[in-house]
């Protein structure tokens, strides 16, 4: 037996590297959500036990890189393509049990399958599954706040297969106040009668009306489809409203606030007469996928257990009021921000009012070891320049930080800013480097010092 180390020195550096990075910045990415890193063993992440930050995604980690990669098993539990799936059965029925159980489903109206590797092909599945090529959808648009799969395209190119094999027409935010205009997709929705309408998104601080979505859907019979990957931890945990009272079919990746390994979720209401449990089981294999990843859905079964914990509803809940403190502290500073606040784990900051754009913060906060990234706000034409930062509280939440931390984190962003705005750039970079590092690390007496 030979340890990563020295089977391969190459990629063991570049896992050590990035668990320093990941250890020694701050991660406030809104599709991120754990912390794994330990600075004093980082080639042995499996095995150290020590200064975690989050020992629930140690347990994920270990499911996930396990023996039950090497096997395959094509089909559903009791009824597979390859012989030995005696123990794959079982833990694909206990992940199962787990995700319905994580949501409040009853087994009887709720079915799920767990194999989807990630939430692109979750979604795609699921829009195999509902509806036929070339049908019409409505999602949220990507500048609005909506994910590349609900159908997005630019003005030159279809560029998601969303996009390719559906009829795409995006609602939007309204522009000023940031908030869904349901009245526009009322009166759109009308007009295109769409076969599936999509809410979720990967950009959008605020709640979901799902009672005024299901009227539109019904007035129009359309599905209605919740992709709620961002906010799942936060719906499992009761402190969002649940898309599944209204809902036809729910998706979810499982890596984000859930805090589980990378993959993807598909919940669907058991309409016998639309015969839904078979249509989205074949979507997913054998129309979309192969054989399931068993390492991964471990690592969901991980997660999901520790999601019905009670320890997480207060994770969950502090990771709202973490991002309800860098809203306030950026909001005192005038910055303007997309719906003025924020009721989730996210908060999007406008930043066209003082003629800088996200990739140049996102840039200037790199240096500095503060990973956020650069995001469209509605009105914004180009995704690879736009004009807005997306802050996520939930990977920091990991690190058991609290309203006191974000203060400080609120500071460092607010001092990015102004290093932007000023031609002082080098010797604000390094300043703020320093302090950064200083206060990640817990070492507050370097902190004070930088701080002066
Ligand atoms: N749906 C939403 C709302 C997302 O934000 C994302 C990813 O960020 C996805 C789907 C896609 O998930 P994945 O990257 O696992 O394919």
């Amino acid at each position: 037996y030979q340890t990563l180390a020295e089977a391969d020195p190459d990629v063991a550096k570049i896992i050590e590297d990035e668990t320093w990075r990941q250890f020694s910045g701050l991660e406030l990415i809104a599709s991120e959500a754990s912390r794994t890193a330990d600075p004093s063993s980082p080639s042995s992440i499996l095995t150290m036990s020590s200064i975690m930050q989050n020992l629930t995604s140690l347990a994920v980690m270990e499911a996930n890189g396990s023996m039950l990669t090497n096997k395959y098993s094509e089909g559903l539990p009791g009824a597979r393509y390859y012989g030995g799936n005696e123990h794959i059965d079982i833990l694909e029925n206990l992940c199962r049990e787990r995700a319905l159980k994580a949501f409040n489903l009853d087994p009887k109206v709720w079915g799920v399958n767990v194999q989807p590797y990630s939430g692109s092909t979750a979604n795609f599945a699921a829009f195999t599954a509902l509806i036929n090529p070339q049908d019409r959808i409505m999602g949220l648009g990507l500048p609005d706040g909506g994910h590349l799969t609900h159908g997005y395209y630019t003005a030159k190119k279809k560029i998601t297969a969303s996009s390719i094999y559906f009829q795409s027409f995006p609602y939007r935010v309204t522009p000023g106040t940031g908030l869904i205009d349901y009245e526009q997709l009322t009166t759109n929705a009308g007009l295109y009668k769409p076969r599936l309408i999509v809410c979720g998104a990967s950009a959008y601080p605020r709640d979901w009306d799902y009672q005024r979505l299901r009227k539109i859907a019904d007035t129009n019979g359309s599905y209605l489809l919740s992709d709620m990957a961002h906010i799942s931890g936060l719906v499992a945990a009761g402190e969002q409203n649940s898309p599944f009272e209204y809902c036809d079919v729910v998706t979810t990746t499982t890596h984000k606030t859930l805090r589980g390994p990378r993959a993807g979720l598909i919940f669907f209401r058991k309409d016998k007469e639309n015969d839904m449990e078979q249509r989205v089981n074949q979507a997913v294999f054998p129309a979309c996928q192969g054989g399931p990843h068993n390492n991964t859905i471990a690592g969901i079964a991980v997660a999901l257990k520790q999601a019905a914990d009670p320890a997480f509803k207060a994770y969950a809940q502090q990771v709202i009021a973490n991002a309800r403190t860098i809203a306030k502290v950026l909001s005192s500073h005038e910055y303007k921000l997309q719906t003025d606040g924020t009721d989730n784990h996210l908060v999007l900051w406008d930043l066209r009012p003082l003629g800088l754009t996200g990739s140049k913060i996102e840039k200037i906060c790199d240096e500095c070891h503060i990973t956020v990234n650069k995001n469209a706000v509605s009105g914004d034409t180009s995704a690879q320049v736009p004009g807005g930062v997306r802050v996520g509280l939930a990977a920091l939440t990991s690190r058991s930080m609290k309203e006191a931390e974000m203060e400080t984190v609120a500071a460092f962003l607010h001092r990015a800013v102004q290093i932007a705005l000023t031609a002082q750039k080098e010797a604000g970079d390094k300043l703020l480097k320093n302090f950064v590092a200083a206060f990640s690390n817990k070492d507050n007496e370097s902190a004070k010092l930088l701080e002066q």
